[in-house]
C-alpha cells in the first residue's frame, strides 16, 4: 500500500472494537496492522477484557454512549476513510454503533466502507458477544455492512448452518448475504478436514475463492482481527473488495507464518510484509 512522506498525514482507519490485555487480538491487533501498513489508527473502544494467552477471564463493557461519542468525536476532527467493528459485546453497543455509523456516513450507502467481523466469542470458546446480541448483530448492524467476515463458527451462531464441504460454504454466504450485507467472507480456516484455508467471498451473483495452503502454527491469536484490519486499510486506499481480500489474505499469511509462542497458551499472529 502506499505511505505518506515524513511529516504528512496518513490516510486514516478506525477500529470499533474490545481491548485484549494479552495484546494479541482486539485493537492491539488493529494498531499494529494499521501502523505497520502506515496508516494512522483511530479507536473506539467497547470492551476491556481481562486475557492472556490462556484465554478470557471476564471484560467490561464501555457505556454505549461512550463508544459512539468516541466515534463522533474522531470523525468530527480527523475522519476516516474506512472502520471496522470487532467485539461489541452486546445488543445496545451494537444498536449505538450502528446508529452513529449511519449519522456519519459509515457502511450503508455512505463513502466509508465498513468491514463487519462478527466476534462471538475468542478461539478459546470464551463468549464475545452476548448470545441474545445475535438477533441485533444480523438486523441493524448486518444491512450496513459493506463486508462482513465471519469464521466457521460464527457462521453456525449467526445462520444455523454448518460448513462442512464447498457446497454448505457456498449456502451459508447466500444465507449471510440475505441479512444485507453488500459482500460476505465466509472464512474457511476452522475447516479442519481440509488442508487448504478455503475464503469464500460472496456479493450476491459471484463467489470468489481464496485459498491458501492451511498453515497449523498453533499461534494464531488475532487472526481474524488482523484479516479485516488490513482489509480496512486497503479499502481506505480505494481498492475494490476483491482486491482488499486478496491484499488482506497474503497479510494475514504473512503474519501466520512469523506467528510467535507468548504465554503458556497460544500467541499471536505477526503481521510483517
Ligand atoms: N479478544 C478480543 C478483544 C477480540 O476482539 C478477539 C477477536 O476478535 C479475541 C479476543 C479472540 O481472538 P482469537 O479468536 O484469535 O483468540
Amino acid at each position: 500500500l502506499p505511505t505518506a512522506a515524513p511529516g504528512q498525514t496518513p490516510v486514516r482507519v478506525m477500529t470499533i472494537a474490545g481491548s485484549d490485555s494479552g495484546g494479541g487480538a482486539g485493537i492491539q491487533a488493529d494498531l499494529r496492522t494499521f501502523a505497520l501498513l502506515g496508516l494512522h489508527g483511530t479507536v473506539a473502544l467497547t470492551a476491556a477484557t481481562v486475557q492472556n494467552s490462556l484465554g478470557v477471564t471476564g471484560f467490561h463493557e464501555i457505556p454505549p454512549e461512550v463508544v459512539a461519542a468516541q466515534v463522533r468525536s474522531v470523525v468530527s476532527d480527523i475522519g476516516v476513510s474506512a472502520a471496522k467493528t470487532g467485539m461489541l459485546a452486546s445488543a445496545p453497543i451494537i444498536t449505538a454503533v450502528t446508529e452513529v455509523c449511519t449519522e456519519l456516513g459509515i457502511g450503508g450507502n455512505g463513502a466509508i466502507p465498513l468491514v463487519v467481523d462478527p466476534v462471538c466469542a475468542s478461539m478459546h470458546g470464551d463468549r464475545l458477544l452476548a448470545l441474545e446480541a445475535l438477533d441485533t448483530l444480523r438486523e441493524r448492524l448486518f444491512p450496513i455492512a459493506t463486508v462482513v467476515t465471519p469464521n466457521l463458527d460464527e457462521v453456525r451462531l449467526l445462520t444455523g448452518v454448518e460448513v462442512t464441504d464447498p457446497a454448505s460454504q457456498r449456502d451459508a454466504a447466500r444465507a449471510l448475504y440475505d441479512l444485507g450485507p453488500k459482500w460476505v467472507l465466509v472464512k474457511g480456516g476452522h475447516l479442519r478436514s481440509s488442508a487448504q484455508s478455503p475464503d469464500l467471498l460472496f456479493d450476491g451473483s459471484e463467489f470468489g475463492e481464496f485459498t491458501h495452503e492451511r498453515i497449523d502454527t498453533g499461534h494464531d491469536h488475532g487472526a481474524g482481527d488482523t484479516l479485516a484490519a488490513a482489509t480496512v486499510c486497503a479499502l481506505a486506499h480505494g481498492y475494490p473488495v476483491p482486491d482488499a481480500i486478496t491484499f488482506a489474505k497474503r497479510w494475514v499469511t504473512c503474519g501466520l507464518q512469523a506467528a510467535y509462542p507468548l504465554g503458556a497458551g497460544h500467541g499471536p499472529v505477526n503481521p510483517l510484509w
